[in-house]
């Protein structure tokens, strides 16, 4: 059976002077998703990852972290269980050297010195920015501050780790590496959350997708039926990845499948459109 990370029951959050910014949001990740959450400025893609990371208390309803309703763990509990990688890493970054910012979180955990160091060791290594351990962080590539961040994420050993627009900012280069991270984590066991705007990213990456719009959830399904409903996202102002969009509008002219997520499945399909047998199952 599935084991449950994250189960958001009931939620609703007002800010003050009744902004009512969720509701009723009922959400349940499992251990292992690679999840994306999308939708619109203003839908509430935010207020729902300071709800998950305590940061603001449900004004009804309720969220439970690994089987842990969050009003019951303090923040540096919560962050035991969830890291956080800010939309803009550089505002996670401060020490002096990398080694001293991986080693920050660990060492406010009350770790023995030996234990603070392995972490650190494994966490430089998950990302590969053991090389730079004596650099200064902020003088590093936007890719590589970005792993720095991530690593210093994981040396507090999260099961769940969030990204917030995680590649915002990055150059191609920099996008695929923070991606490869992505996929290794998951790899790892990881489950992972990507609030993100870049939809070919979504579509790549995130076997499921949840579409927030103005506090409700729209969709929430796999990521490739989430984008076979244009007309649904469309109340959201997205779009599905350009490849979805093209075989969305080939698929009454030539017969092939709509649910395309990449350049690899439109040859596929056309592949199987016009005749031949070399298909992968949809
Ligand atoms: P997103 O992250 O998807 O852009 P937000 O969670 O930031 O959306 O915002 C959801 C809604 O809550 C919006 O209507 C926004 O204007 C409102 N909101 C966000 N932060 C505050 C705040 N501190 N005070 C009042 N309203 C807010």
């Amino acid at each position: 059976m599935k084991e449950v990370a994250i189960k958001i029951e009931n939620l609703d959050y007002c800010y003050p002077g009744n902004v009512v910014a969720l509701k009723n949001i009922n959400i349940t990740i499992y251990k292992n998703e690679i999840v994306g959450l999308i939708g619109q400025n203003g839908a509430g893609k935010t207020t729902l990852l300071k709800n998950l990371l305590g940061l603001l208390k449900p004004t009804k309803g309720k969220v439970s972290i690994e089987g842990t309703d969050t009003s019951k763990l303090n923040v540096a509990q919560l962050a035991a269980r969830q890291g956080f990688v800010l939309q803009n890493p550089d505002r996670q970054l401060f020490a002096d050297t990398v080694e001293k910012e991986i080693a920050f979180g660990p060492q406010n955990l009350g770790l023995t010195e030996a234990e603070v160091q392995s972490r650190v060791e494994e966490a430089m290594e998950a990302v590969s920015v053991t090389k730079f351990r004596e650099e200064y962080p902020l003088s590093l590539s936007k890719g590589d501050r970005a792993k720095v961040v991530i690593a210093s994420v994981l040396a507090m050993k999260p099961q769940i780790i969030i990204l917030d627009e995680p590649t915002t900012g990055q150059d191609y280069l920099g996008c695929l590496q923070v991606m490869q991270i992505v996929k290794e984590l998951h790899k790892r066991g990881h489950t992972v959350i990507i609030v993100t705007h870049h939809m070919p990213l979504v579509a790549e990456y995130a076997e499921r997708t949840i579409v927030l719009c103005k506090g409700e959830i729209l969709l929430d399904g796999s990521t490739r039926e989430v984008f076979a409903r244009p007309e649904i996202l469309e109340k959201t102002f997205i779009t599905p990845p350009q490849i979805t969009q093209l075989a969305q509008r080939l698929e009454k002219k030539m017969g092939i499948t709509s649910k395309v997520l990449s350049v690899e499945e439109m040859g596929e399909a056309i592949l199987y459109a016009i005749g031949s047998d070399r298909i992968k199952d949809m």
